[in-house]
């Protein structure tokens, strides 16, 4: 009876919907609850590594996702008082060549858009809005979950796509609610012509400042501008009118370089979101249930990586499942073991890089003057542990020639 069930996804974003795509093209039945009525509209631009291409492959979504990628040339860390040059990963063919696959820029919608087209080309793949996970409870031979308006649901296993601030977290592991950092996010899609013209537009660009820093890159065929603009303020939570907000940008950055303030003065800053991650844990499976991307392990952005992450989550764990026929407990265990490792080195790296892209006074000079001696193939190799990525069928990683 537990092979008719579907498996419940909750949550539809990026992880939840690569899940399903995942599990479904395995031959499972999936349902996906959500909580909002309508799916995948927050309209930002993402970057997505190379690592998770061969994901894109095995989901069958590849070509989709290039056909809507912009391919920058380097992506690149800028000081942001000066305007030098910090680092830079040189995105061109030898990157290629190296890690097998681009880095790209693309619209977050395009992407989820992506994953979802293809989920509608399966009739396995059952996707409810409007339905917010209250409760769950593993019986055993099934699962069932209650919605908020109560409407109970019945599944083979549960999977918690449910994203930082995860119900399904709340109930598998004992801990806080998650880290704030001190830090706030505003982010701006602007059409490509109000771009300002003073900055390199083709790049993805990190502007790494003391206490702030803005990311900057094309999106949609270079119609489109996106600005995200991060900053620490003693006041994370503060709610407040657009022009407040706009000023305590403005004190902010005010030693910014003139590029940057141009950027800000085009910021959107209706919305912010408050920037948090939780400190890793070795479990986030119990039984039939387990959970995948910023509900399981959330991160920083520093390497641009959290979205990849779940990715790679939803595809190692629909081979899991598959791998063992039905043995839900297995399948989240094995999963567990190949991904905890990976996951927490992104989570924890990821604050690392963090502090070195806020770096002031002397640190700062250092940090400056050390990355000046790196060549391309150092970056490269920093990087190799990421880029590498993961073998889909066993989820270890899969290093090529010259990596450390
Ligand atoms: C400013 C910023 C920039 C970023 N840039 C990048 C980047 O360039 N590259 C990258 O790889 N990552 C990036 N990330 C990280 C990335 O956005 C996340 O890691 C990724 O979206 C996580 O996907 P997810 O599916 O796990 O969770 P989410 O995207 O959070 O999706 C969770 C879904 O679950 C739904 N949900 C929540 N609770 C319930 C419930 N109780 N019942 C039903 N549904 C529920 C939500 O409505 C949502 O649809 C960035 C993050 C930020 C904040």
């Amino acid at each position: 009876m537990t092979r008719d069930l579907p498996i419940l996804v909750v949550g539809a974003g990026l992880g939840g919907v690569a899940a399903a795509l995942g599990l479904a093209r395995k031959g499972r039945r999936v349902r996906i609850l959500e909580a909002t009525a309508e799916l995948g509209v927050i309209g930002y631009g993402i970057q997505l590594g190379p690592n998770v291409f061969r994901m894109f492959r095995e989901l069958g979504v590849e070509e989709a996702v290039l056909k809507h990628s912009h391919f920058p040339p380097d992506v690149m860390m800028l000081d942001a008082l000066s305007g030098e040059e910090v680092m830079k990963v040189d995105a061109r063919a030898p990157f290629r060549e190296r890690f097998g696959d681009p880095y790209v820029a693309i619209h977050r919608v395009d992407l989820h858009g992506c994953l979802l087209d293809a989920c509608k080309g399966l009739d396995n793949v059952e996707i409810m809005p409007s339905t917010e996970l209250a409760s769950f409870e593993d019986l055993g031979d099934r699962v069932r979950a209650t919605s908020k308006d109560g409407r109970v649901i019945e599944g083979a296993a549960l999977i918690g796509a449910d994203g930082l601030g995860s119900t399904v977290r709340a109930k598998l592991v004992k801990e806080e609610p998650p880290r704030p950092i001190g830090y706030v996010a505003h982010r701006t899609i602007v059409p490509w012509d109000k771009a300002p013209a003073s900055v390199r537009r083709d790049e993805v660009i990190l502007w790494g400042g003391p206490g702030f820093h803005i990311v900057q890159y094309p999106l949609r065929d270079k119609t489109l501008f996106n600005i995200v603009a991060v900053f620490k303020t003693p006041d994370i939570h503060q709610r407040a009118d657009a022009e407040t907000y706009r000023k305590v940008l403005m004190e902010t950055y005010a030693n910014a370089h003139p590029s940057m303030l141009e950027m800000l003065a085009m910021m959107d800053v209706e919305r912010r979101w408050v920037l948090a991650d939780r400190d890793p844990v070795r479990h986030w499976s119990k039984g039939r249930v387990t959970m995948l991307g910023d509900a399981a392990h959330p991160t920083l952005q520093s390497y641009a990586q959290g979205a990849c992450m779940a990715i790679e989550d939803a595809v190692v764990l629909a081979s899991s499942v598959d791998a063992a026929k039905g043995d839900f407990e297995t399948a989240f265990r094995n999963y567990e073991n190949v991904r905890y490792l990976r996951a927490a080195r992104v989570v924890l790296e990821s604050r690392a890089l963090w502090e070195f892209y806020h770096l002031g006074g002397v640190a700062r000079d250092v940090r400056n003057d050390e990355c000046k001696g790196r060549s391309r193939d150092d970056v490269y190799k920093c990087l190799a542990w990421i880029y590498d990525g993961v073998d889909v069928a066993t989820g270890l990683a899969t290093p090529r020639a010259g990596t450390p």
